[in-house]
């Protein structure tokens, strides 16, 4: 983690156990970054945080500090039973499931806590044999494969100390809440848990939710990605709402066009937008959260050897992509998060290259604009389309 991204608060300051202390000294964590900074003097007193913040910032570390520092100080229950969690740690997928337990696993080495994963698509007997063969203090799971578990009886949510539930905006665009619901009906009520709830971007469902399922929380944020978006020009065509598909299958054929990424707000939207570009022939690849990770990773692959015209993407599933040559980012809809505007943007103009950002705003969106402007501190241009790129 580079300096820029660090705070001035120090591990040592914070009075973590020396179990904990030398596991970060090995890693070279000594400064906190800011949401650790911010987070971990509540956390760390029992408080229930609800931390803005995406991948990259260090949040992995700022909620395992806090779940393992807690379960350290609170001693066990004398009688414990196999799969009786202590904490829980929901995340949207495999990937980061295992990613958290690797990072558990380094954090944790000085402590004898116990750490299980249970995720779907991996072998549910070994998971099963583990959670026979040894306590478990903290669980990693995703949402579908712990409710199997809770379902049959394996492993039992009630003696819940910590729970956190890490990228709810992402499984929200997953459809997992309906199981995430579930699974927290069977966890102690929100004033018996420490609970921290960790998101990129906080959608009103998100927002709704973190409310019902924290007590008193404290929130942290921390500052937007730098709005470094000089190397991205930036227009808003004006248009009506039908005109916008005519637009951009028009922009498909200009040659100044290479890569291109579109954003539209909804799952829908974009299954519906790729499915209307395929059927004029364009190679349109969909990056929505309900797609397997392994079919995206392919989508991402076609459309950096060029198999693709372009990518359709909502911000979550956009957020992962990190391509260089890309030339044009177009904004279908335009986003209700005024940050989720510079995420996009940001796609294009990336090492150095210059990028073109386009956004259709109609009269359905047009009213984002204003905080869109303010985030970014400046106007944007808005524009008739040229007439030749709305021509049928
Ligand atoms: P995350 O946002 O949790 O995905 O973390 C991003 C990366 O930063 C991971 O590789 C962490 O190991 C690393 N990291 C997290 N906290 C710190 C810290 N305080 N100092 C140095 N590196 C860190």
């Amino acid at each position: 983690m580079s300096n820029k991204n660090s705070s001035n608060l120090r591990f040592s300051e914070l009075s973590l156990s020396p179990k904990i202390m030398r596991a970060l000294d090995e890693m070279n964590f000594e400064f906190c970054s800011p949401i650790q900074a911010k987070s971990l003097p509540y956390s760390l007193s029992s408080h229930d945080v609800v931390g803005k913040a995406q991948t990259g910032t260090g949040k992995t570390a700022a909620f395992l500090i806090a779940v393992f520092e807690d379960l350290l100080k609170e001693r066990a229950n004398d009688v414990r039973y196999a799969g009786e969690a202590r904490a829980l740690i929901i995340a949207p997928t495999r990937e980061l499931v295992v990613q958290i337990a690797k990072d558990a696993q380094q954090i944790g080495k000085y402590t004898d806590l116990k750490i299980h994963t249970l995720v779907g698509g991996m072998d549910y007997g070994r998971q099963l044999n583990k959670l026979h063969s040894s306590l478990v203090d903290i669980l990693v799971a995703t949402p579908g494969r712990l409710l199997d578990f809770c379902e049959k009886r394996e492993v039992y949510l009630d003696q819940l100390e910590v729970l956190v539930v890490d990228e709810a905006d992402r499984m929200l665009d997953m459809g997992f809440i309906p199981q995430i619901k579930r699974i927290i009906r069977l966890a102690p009520k929100n004033t018996h848990r420490q609970t921290l709830l960790f998101s990129a971007t906080f959608p009103e469902d998100v927002l709704r939710l973190s409310e019902q399922w924290t007590h008193e929380p404290i929130r942290v944020e921390i500052e937007p990605e730098s709005i470094a978006t000089d190397t991205v020009d930036q227009k808003v065509y004006l248009v009506s709402t039908d005109e916008k598909l005519t637009l951009l299958t028009n922009l498909f054929r200009d040659p100044d066009v290479g890569n291109l990424i579109v954003f539209a707000n909804r799952r829908d939207q974009c299954k519906r937008l790729h499915d209307q570009l395929s059927r004029r022939n364009l190679k349109v690849g969909l990056l929505t959260g309900d797609i397997p990770q392994s079919k995206r990773i392919r989508t991402l692959d076609d459309f950096k050897k060029g198999k693709l015209d372009a990518l359709v993407a909502t911000d979550v599933a956009g957020r992962g992509i990190h391509i260089n040559d890309v030339t044009h980012v177009v904004n279908y809809t335009l986003p209700e998060e005024p940050e989720d505007y510079v995420h996009r943007i940001g796609r294009t103009g990336r090492a150095g290259a210059s990028g073109v950002s386009i956004s259709f705003a109609c009269e359905e969106d047009a009213f984002h604009l204003p905080a869109i402007e303010e985030l970014l501190g400046r106007k944007i241009n808005c524009e008739q389309p040229p007439s030749h790129l709305l021509k049928k």
